[in-house]
Parts: structure tokens; sequence; C-alpha cells
């Protein structure tokens, strides 16, 4: 077949433009990167051997060679690994395959960016180009028969052609160094490269010797890390796997290396990373635990072995307890794993428990990463609930910082029975939301909750060891019973309602005037300096959820919202002197649509005729000014 040209996805060609153009000083991690796919190419081969064991044929010992050759200024990795036919060539070095990766990509604004990010996000494969003005991948898929040759200078195009010389069964890359990457052809620099990142990989890293009279020489310790005893692994070599593991970029932030013994037996060696995976909430993410058997990798894919709300962790399990050959069919309800499942979980809740009474700061910046994710497993996870919510922190109005339930709980006010809550897109903006202001007046702590994910556990979860949960912007609230017992009588809205002449007769004539826009028009308990705020009825839907249920498209109806009223303001008081007077009554009934529209406003609410809004607005701006002049 003759040689095809085909060009790259866009995005891997935006993606090898910022890597050619990168002056990442790392350059050095593209053989990682190489070592690292091979790695995996070995393990995969591996796993499907346990069904076929021919794809091996008479070569089972599994090996990375790497070749130089100063002459032609070439750096080659081998592998005899899985290999890839034409196909899987074409999707895997010539797309991006996950959405999520792909999106990334496109949103990278500019190069520089995207330099800076390549050390945090990884490009894999296509690192080689950091250092190789042109790069050749001859490779054939065990099992069948035919090879390819995939070549390309990394500038929007490669090719791809049948080759017969490609190796037996796996892949063999050759790089052709640019000028002045010639420290790659240097055994002693390949050897500390290899060292540096490569240790733990299983598979020996071989180099071969250019000498006639000279071995071959093994460049990492090829066993597996987490087989190793912990006391002879460094913390460089525990990160470079959790890089490779992990395809991963930063530094864990927090490791799990245990075996377990007993009823199951298993070993786990699980890493927190301290920066956020770019793909956490996309639902093609990479996933990133392993799962082995007896040390054979089986899948990199495997639901059932953490639940969704720590798919955060990175790292392996690798246990004695399932056969080897294990199928896809077998690991769904499996018991053995669902005991491992649930073992983990315990395991790394407790750990993070741990971390948070040692080191609070750490771990509150652990939570400002993560916690939205280890939220969902408030509603998920019935039996992790109570750990969960030990585990969760939050913003608040009366504090800097984060604060715990328990936390919480001990600052509350004499007389309070609730943990009380308000939830939004920002927690800047609900600091200041109305409904808050009668709480932050009587001192009583809000928790200010702004992860969209909040609203769900919230109508899962009613209560924190005893305590229910209270949103400020839903049914009643009673104030009075809080603080202070001597001034109870004064903040009382009834009472409140006495010195506020017309009062009741302003109530009832917004009510009349707003109609069926509103469920209901009443004294406020909650407001101290704004005229008026929306609440949800005692039995509805907080606010929030609904306007986000809205977005998602769940819901298509608004439910009336209730309009509380503050007497004490100016605004108000001077309604309710206007109300029923002769000719007062346009300027009062725009007036309340006004304050009603103020109050969606504030709410994030649309308005549903910002033409009437604006009308009313100059309306009264106008009347404002004619009065003055
Ligand atoms: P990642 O390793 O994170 O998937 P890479 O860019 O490093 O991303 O590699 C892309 C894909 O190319 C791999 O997932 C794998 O399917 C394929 N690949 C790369 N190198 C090899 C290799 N040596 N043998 C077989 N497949 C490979
Ligand atoms: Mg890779």
């Amino acid at each position: 077949m003759a040689e095809e040209q085909m060009n790259f996805q866009a995005e891997v060609s935006r993606l090898l433009d910022i890597v050619a153009h990168s002056l990442y000083s790392e350059k050095e991690i593209f053989l990682r990167e190489l070592i690292s796919n091979a790695a995996d190419a070995c393990d995969r081969l591996r796993h499907a051997a346990l069904t076929q064991s021919d794809l091996l044929g008479d070569d089972s010992a599994f090996r990375i060679r790497l070749k130089t050759d100063p002459a032609a200024k070439t750096l080659t990795i081998v592998d005899n690994g899985i290999g890839m036919n034409r196909q899987e060539l074409i999707d895997n070095l010539g797309t991006i395959a996950r959405s999520g990766t792909a999106a990334f990509v496109q949103q990278l604004e500019n190069k520089q960016e995207g330099a800076n990010l390549i050390g945090q996000f990884g490009v894999g494969f296509y690192s080689a180009f950091m250092v190789a003005a042109r790069v050749e991948v001859a490779t054939r898929r065990a099992g069948e028969a035919e090879g390819w040759l995939w070549s390309s200078d990394g500038r929007g195009a490669f090719t791809i052609a049948e080759d017969a010389e490609a190796p037996v069964r796996g892949t063999r890359i050759v790089l052709h160094l640019r000028d002045g990457e010639e420290e790659y052809l240097d055994p002693l620099r390949l050897r500390r490269i290899v060292a540096t990142y490569s240790d733990h990989i299983a598979v020996p890293v071989v180099l071969e010797s250019r000498k006639e009279d000279e071995p071959d020489e093994t460049l990492n310790a090829a066993s597996a890390l987490w087989t190793r005893p912990k006391s002879e692994i460094t913390e460089e070599q525990y990160k470079e796997f959790y890089h490779h593991v992990g395809h991963a970029f930063d530094d864990p932030w927090l490791r799990l290396h245990f075996k377990a013994e007993g009823v199951m037996e298993y070993t786990c060696l699980l890493f927190v990373p301290s920066q956020k995976p770019f793909d956490l909430f996309h639902p093609d993410r990479k996933p990133g635990v392993r799962l082995y058997v007896k040390r054979v990798f089986i899948t990199e894919d495997c639901a059932e072995l953490l639940p969704p709300y720590l798919r955060f962790l990175r790292g392996i399990v690798d246990t004695e307890d399932l056969p080897l050959n294990v199928s896809r069919e077998l690991l769904q309800n499996n018991p053995r794993l669902a005991k491992i499942r649930s073992a983990l979980c315990k395991k790394v809740l407790g750990e993070l428990k741990q971390k948070a009474a040692d080191a609070p700061e750490e771990y509150a910046r652990f939570w400002e990463t993560f916690g939205p994710v280890l939220k969902e497993g408030l509603y998920e996870d019935g039996r992790q609930r109570e750990t969960l919510l030990e585990l969760a922190r939050f913003r608040s109005t009366t504090r800097e910082g984060l604060v715990s339930l328990a936390d919480y709980r001990a600052a509350m006010q004499p007389g309070q029975q609730a943990i009380y809550t308000i939830s939004g897109d920002d927690p800047r903006t609900l600091a200041r939301s109305p409904q808050i202001e009668g709480f932050a007046a009587k001192g009583v702590e809000v928790l200010l909750l702004s992860d969209p994910v909040d609203d769900f556990w919230l109508s899962a979860v009613p209560d924190y060891q005893g305590t229910p949960f209270r949103s400020v912007t839903r049914g009643g609230v009673d104030l009075d019973e809080i603080g202070d017992k001597d001034t109870k009588s004064e903040d009382g809205a009834e009472n409140k309602a006495d010195e506020t002449p017309g009062l009741d007769s302003l109530i009832a004539f917004v009510k009349l005037t707003l109609k069926d826009q509103v469920k209901d028009v009443r004294v406020s308990a909650r407001l101290t300096s704004s005229p008026v705020c929306l609440v949800a009825d005692e039995g509805d839907l907080d606010m929030h959820l609904e306007r986000l249920l809205k977005q998602q498209r769940q819901l298509d109806h608004t439910s009336q919202r209730i309009l509380e009223v503050n007497p004490d303001h100016a605004l108000v008081k001077a309604l309710a002197a206007q109300v029923g007077k002769d000719g007062a009554g346009a300027v009062v009934e725009d007036a309340a649509w006004l304050l009603l529209d103020q109050a969606r406003i504030i709410e994030g609410e649309p308005l549903p005729d910002p033409t009437a809004f604006s009308r009313r607005l100059s309306g009264l701006v106008e009347r404002g000014l004619l009065a003055g002049s």
C-alpha cells in the first residue's frame, strides 16, 4: 500500500505547535512519556495474553530497549508490547481521543500559557517533538500480520505506510534529534533520566551497548514498585510512579501504601493529587486507579473499584483474590471487589480525617480542590455520610477561612436550633444577600454554599448529629428564639408591624397588585437594611436549586415565591403612609412591581418583563426629578 498523508486533528496541531515552541525547561521528560507508553503497551499485551496465549509467540520476556546512533543522531525506543494497527495509529497519534482533553487544548488561549501548562497536564507522546525534528513510529499489533510506519515532523500532518520492517510485535520509535539535543545520545544522560523518572517501571529498560565487547545495561529496578519494601522506596520514586500511573504531572499531596491481609488480600498504592485534574468533572475523564491481579495489569477502567466521589485518587490496587482471567462481567457486582471497595473507602476517608486533624491548613487546600467531588458522597454513599460530614468544610458569614460542622455547632447562639445555609453561585455575592441580614444582626453564622453539588446533598441530608440544616432563603424564620431574650419583643416582626402605620394596607395592596406573580407577601423577620427579598415557601424547592434544575432542563417551571417586606425600611414606611391616599395608587403600584423586580435581580432570577421594569423605573425617576424642580 502506498504512503498516505493525513492531517492531525486541529487540537493536536495546536498542541504540537505549543510543544515545538515551548521553552519548557524539563525537555527530558519526553523519555519518561515514551517509556511510560511502552510499559503500558507491555502491560496491555500481558493482560490480553491471559486469554489468548498465542499472542506472545515465543517472546514472553517484556522489555523496553533504548538505542543510540550518534552518526545518524537518532535515539530509538523499542518495546515488544501490544503494538498498534493502522487505525489505532491514526486514532492514538493523530487525534486527542478524549473530548475533555481536546476541549482543554482548545481553551488554551496562547502558546505562552500552553507552554507553562505542559509540565502540568502533559502532552504524552507528542512531547517527543520537544527534542525531535522528525519522529518515526514503526509498529505491529500483536497477532496481526501487517506492520505500519507512521512518520511526522510535527507540523500539521503525518504519513502512514505499510512497513515490512516493523518489529515482529510491538513498537519502535525513532527520534531524529534536533540540533542541540545531542545530549540524549549520551549513555550517562540516559542512565540518569531513566533512574530519575522510570525506575519504578516494572518492565526492564535496557540500554543497548554500542560496542561489541560491552554488554547491554538494564537501567531500572524493573520490579513493580508497590511490591518493594516501603523502606527501599524513595520519595522521588513514589512521585514518578504517580506520574506514570496517574498520567499526572504535579506532586502528589497524600500517599497511601499498604498491604491488607486477612479476609481479603490486596496491596494498594494510592495518591491524592495536589492539583485538580482538568477533566475532573468531564464525563469522559481519564480513569485514575488501575486494577492488578497478582501483579498483572487488568484494567485502568474499573468503575467498581472506587466510588465516583473518590475519582480524584490515582494509583493501583493489586489483589490476590480475583482470578487472573477476570472478565469485565465478573468485575461487575463482584462481592470480593465490593469488599475491597468499601475497605478502601474507609481507609482513604480515615486518612483524610487524620490529615484534617494534623495539618488543617494543608487539608483546607485539599478541600478547596476536591471538596466539591467528595460532597457527592453525601448523597451517594449513606454508609460514609457521617464521616463525610466530618470531613466537609465551608465558608461562612462570620469567619475567615473554612469551618467544619463541628466548629459551626460549637459557635451556635443560645436558642439556635439549626445549621443555617444559603446557596448560590458565588460566596461573595451570597455574603451580601438580603436574606442573611437578620442572621448577621444576631451574630448567627450562615454557611455560604457555592458548589453546584451543595443543593443536591442538602436535599438528601437532613441533619448533622441531630442538628437540622435549614436554608435561610426558604420558609419562615424564627429569629426571636435566638440570642438575647431581652431584646426579643422589640425584634418581633408583629411588633414591628404595629410601629409602621399602614403596613397591613400596604401588604394587602401589594398582594392585590402582584397577584399570581407571588405566592404571598408578608412582613419579614430576616431583613434589616434591604426593603424586600424573595424566599421560597417551606415545602418548595430552594430557589438556587430550582435555577440549577432549570438550567439543566430538568425542570420547566418556576415556583411562586414569597415576597418579604422590611417594615423598618424608610421606603416601606413611606409607601405604607401613601397607601389609600387619593392619587397615590399608581405610584404605589409601580413601586410594588419595582420592589418585586429588584428582589428578583438580587436573587439572580431573570425578569419576566424587563421592558415594563425599565418603563416603571424611568417613570419613577422622572416623577422624582419633576417633583424636585
Ligand atoms: P496516554 O499515554 O496518556 O494515553 P499518550 O499521548 O502518551 O497518551 O499516548 C497516546 C496513545 O498512543 C496511548 O494511549 C496508546 O494507546 C498509544 N501508544 C503510545 N505509545 C505506544 C506504544 N509504545 N505501544 C502501543 N501504543 C502506544
Ligand atoms: Mg502516555
